[in-house]
């Protein structure tokens, strides 16, 4: 439902959704509540953590000491396990009670079910897959188009200010990652996006706001008919994931190991061991079926900003570098001297990856 600018003044407060599993948060939600913290300053309102499950007050706190100023604490033997049907209905019923401004999820497997569904039911619009989250302060214009649109010399655009009110800027890739968007929802409450995990920084926890931070429990009616939803079981992955997020250091393959795929990849494996570290790949290696999905970094893999990212035989794609462009340090290693990998990284070392990492393996080893 679109509203005019005096309904929309009602709404206020920036929330996040607060992901757990079994009773652990998500690393994803305190991202977003210190991102959160950020536009609630800028807006000069509360933020709100809302947390859904069961017998999770111990964990509420935790939110405080990434800067909550308040926690919504649903706990229901129903919410115990995540349902699409069981979090929508508690959540937009809040939504409708409280009235936030700005909604933030994680763009997980969850928040990427739960967000559109929250969206549809309450009328609103969703950016999803932010990479980064801003306030615009100053009004919107909108610009209304008279004429042919075929008839470009003869049409006009006239702009009025309609909405005088504070709207969030969400910025994420489109056209394939060839152009960043930035998307503002200025006629619709609550605000949605959904963030990227590992976009966002983390801010320092502080115990002393852990202490202060307000829980409130709140009256919400929810039967075991709300939810069609039945979990028979939680299967965990049978095999670890490969943690590239919270990884220091990353040394990803590309189609530069065709030659000597398992030869590319266990060379991948040994520097990273060396360095403490993880391997990623671009996604035609993916593609290629030459190791997990979880591994691959870019537009539609994972963001990452390690110490260190290793680039071997990656040409740079903008898809990929989407993904770790912010990486602390870049070391590219490809045999083209004119690859776009060169553009981002702090070294360059242009030759044959095969026979440049055993090198460096040697040298590491040897220090
Ligand atoms: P290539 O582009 O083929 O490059 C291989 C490189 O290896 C070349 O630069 C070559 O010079 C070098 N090389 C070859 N042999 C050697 C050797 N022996 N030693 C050293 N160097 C060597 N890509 C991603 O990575 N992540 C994403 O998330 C992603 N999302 C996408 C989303 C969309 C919507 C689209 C359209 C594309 C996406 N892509 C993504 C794909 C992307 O456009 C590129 O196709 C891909 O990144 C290329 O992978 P690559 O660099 O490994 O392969």
């Amino acid at each position: 439902m679109a509203y005019d600018s005096a309904d929309i003044a009602a709404f206020k407060n920036v929330w996040v959704f607060c992901e757990q599993r079994q009773g652990v948060m998500m690393p994803t939600t305190f991202e977003l509540i210190s991102e959160g913290r950020k536009l609630a300053d800028e807006l000069g309102v509360n933020l709100c953590g809302i947390l859904l499950g069961e017998n999770v007050e111990g964990i509420a706190k935790e939110l405080g000491g990434y800067g909550a100023d308040q926690v919504i604490v649903c706990d229901s033997p129903l919410l115990k396990n995540y349902t699409t049907d069981g979090y929508t209905k508690v959540i937009c019923d809040m939504v409708e009670e409280y009235k936030p401004e700005i909604m933030l999820f994680g763009a997980s497997n969850i928040g990427r079910d739960l967000a559109p569904r929250c969206a549809a039911r309450l009328h609103t619009g969703l950016c999803a897959d932010c990479t980064h989250l801003d306030v615009d302060l100053g009004g919107y214009i909108d610009f209304l188009k008279t004429g042919s649109s075929l008839d470009v010399e003869n049409t006009k655009f006239e702009s009025k200010l309609f909405d005088v009110n504070t709207n969030m800027k969400m910025t994420r890739p489109a056209f394939g990652g060839h152009l960043m968007a930035t998307i503002v929802c200025p006629r619709f409450r609550p605000a949605m996006a959904t963030v990227r995990p590992g976009v966002m920084k983390k801010r320092p926890f502080d115990e002393a706001k852990a202490n202060a931070v307000e829980l409130v429990y709140p009256e919400f009616k929810l039967e075991a008919s709300d939810i069609e939803t039945e979990v028979v079981d939680i299967v965990k992955a049978a095999k670890k994931m490969v943690d590239l997020i919270g990884a220091d250091f990353i040394v990803s393959v590309g189609r530069g190991i065709a030659k000597d795929v398992d030869g590319g990849i266990k060379l991948a494996e040994e520097l990273a061991d060396l360095l403490g570290g993880v391997v990623g790949a671009s996604r035609a290696v993916v593609d290629a079926g030459w190791i997990g999905a979880d591994h691959q970094v870019g537009q539609t893999g994972k963001t990452v900003h390690p110490k260190v990212y290793v680039a071997l035989g990656i040409s740079g794609a903008i898809q990929h570098k989407a993904g770790m462009q912010d990486s602390e340090c870049i070391i590219a290693i490809n045999k083209a001297d004119n690859a776009p990998i060169f553009e981002v990284a702090d070294y360059g070392i242009v030759g044959d990856l095969f026979k440049v990492v055993p090198l460096l393996i040697d040298s590491i080893k040897e220090a």
